[in-house]
């Protein structure tokens, strides 16, 4: 039964909620009530009560154009009424036909052939087993991986081997096979790790993942291109194949479409999800080279990629892509892009003065630095929980990693909206002295 007073109100939701939800990344005994979240308009969320959070974080770094973007809707209700879904073994649609042709339009030009799953971690599935099975099929098995440190490719279990070893996967570790690491060549650490690299990249190395220029859920640690290009290069001599896991870095975040643009030397494979349809479907993709495609083509059946979800290339999930990338190939949004990294640009000036605030970074519209009061730099430093309350008591929806804060906004934030955000996180460093 429904409340006669107030239906929806945000008590009732949070109660109702909290009798049947299991949350993600969330310690259930000890979190607040979840907020209920009624509507969205651009960047900002209004809860039942009313209230407004600006979407900070594009909503787990989903969202590029803000939320229930009239045009996308409109794509998606129309898209609705001709056809839902369909088989995608034997069968296809325009839809998967029109994304997949458009999106090897702006990917690197080695990128050839499109594979459709579910979300990022699938994507970063499918790479792998393609990247597996491509030696297999070749006759040429190889088994290890080289991955970076602090990589987070997902949450199912190949993509959880890959990543880097924390607090997330410790029960876990017995189930993983053994990946290689090198540390994150972060600035001044180059050299270091182009050492480490000239030891590890030998001839046995299937393939190397990494999430180029930044790593998300490490910590969003941002490290530069040219080291990046080397150890592609490094990689490629001995034939391993570049897995470039951008499933957060594509679509603009880095200031240009992909991370891999700003590198020479192109990865074979790349998976691609939370942007892709402007964080409005859940939908994954892999793309890879010809000659990654070619190894599976036989008449020997056991050549083929076992491998698909049920809603494999769901037609509404590539229509929402396909409005997403109108709407990111259109000069405005290409224009914000460039204009919300200006604005980062000059608020790290301001951030700089701050004696607390060590190592700030910036890519594009990601803009992160550190809180330094005393505590080691970790996920489960305690000035998180206190960032994050006080912000979102200003209305402001920011999801520190540890004493990392960061900035990831929907490409339609004004620059009104990044002020406030900016006099709040001030006001923020402010009460620490
Ligand atoms: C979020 C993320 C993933 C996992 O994507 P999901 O859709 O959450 O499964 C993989 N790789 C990177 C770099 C990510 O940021």
């Amino acid at each position: 039964m429904l409340s006669e007073t107030t239906p929806t109100s945000s008590q009732n939701l949070s109660d109702r909620d909290k009798a049947v939800i299991w949350h993600p990344f969330t310690q259930m005994q000890t979190a607040p009530s979840p907020i209920p979240i009624v509507r969205g308009k651009g960047s900002v969320l209004y809860d039942a009560d009313g209230r407004e959070y600006l979407d900070m974080i594009s909503s787990w770094w989903v969202n590029l154009h803000g939320h229930a973007h009239p045009y996308i809707a409109q794509r998606v209700a129309e898209q609705l009424q001709v056809l839902e879904h369909v088989i995608f073994a034997d069968f296809t649609h325009q839809p998967a036909i029109e994304l997949a042709e458009r999106l090897l339009t702006i990917l690197p030009q080695n990128q050839t052939k499109v594979f459709y799953s579910d979300n990022g971690s699938t994507a970063v599935e499918v790479a792998l087993k393609m990247a597996f099975q491509y030696w297999h099929n070749l006759g040429l098995p190889r088994y290890k991986v080289v991955a970076l440190e602090d990589a987070y490719h997902g949450d199912t279990f190949g993509a959880m081997a890959v990543g880097g070893r924390s607090a997330f996967t410790s029960p876990f570790v017995p189930f993983l096979f053994d990946v290689d690491y090198l540390p994150t060549p972060v600035p001044g650490q180059e050299d270091a790790v182009l050492q480490k690299a000239r030891e590890l990249f030998t001839a046995d190395v299937a393939a190397f993942i990494v999430e180029p220029l930044v790593q998300g859920s490490g910590g969003m640690i941002m490290y530069e291109p040219s080291v990046l290009n080397e150890l592609f290069q490094m990689a490629r001599q001995n034939g391993t194949l570049i897995i470039a896991d951008e499933v957060m870095t594509g679509f603009g975040r880095t200031g240009k479409l992909f991370a891999s643009d700003h590198i020479e030397e192109k990865p074979d494979l790349i998976s691609l999800s939370k942007g892709l349809t402007g964080g409005t479907m859940a939908l994954g993709v892999t793309t890879c080279t010809q000659a990654i495609y070619d190894a599976f083509l036989s008449t020997d059946k056991s050549k083929t990629l076992f491998h698909g979800h049920s809603f494999t290339a769901n037609p509404i999930a590539c229509t929402t892509a396909l409005a997403s990338m109108d709407l990111l190939l259109a000069a405005e949004t290409q224009t914000a892009i460039q204009r919300i990294a200006a604005n980062h640009t000059e608020f790290s000036q301001r951030l700089a003065t701050y004696t607390t605030v060590r190592n700030i970074r910036q890519r594009g519209t990601l803009l992160a630095f550190e809180i330094n009061v005393g505590e080691a730099t970790s996920y489960f430093n305690t000035v998180r929980d206190r960032a994050y309350r006080f912000m979102l008591e200003r209305g402001v929806l920011m999801r520190p990693l540890g004493n990392v804060l960061y900035m990831m906004p929907p490409y339609c934030t004004t620059n009104e909206q990044l002020q406030y955000t900016y006099d709040q996180v001030e006001d923020f460093l402010k009460s620490f002295s």
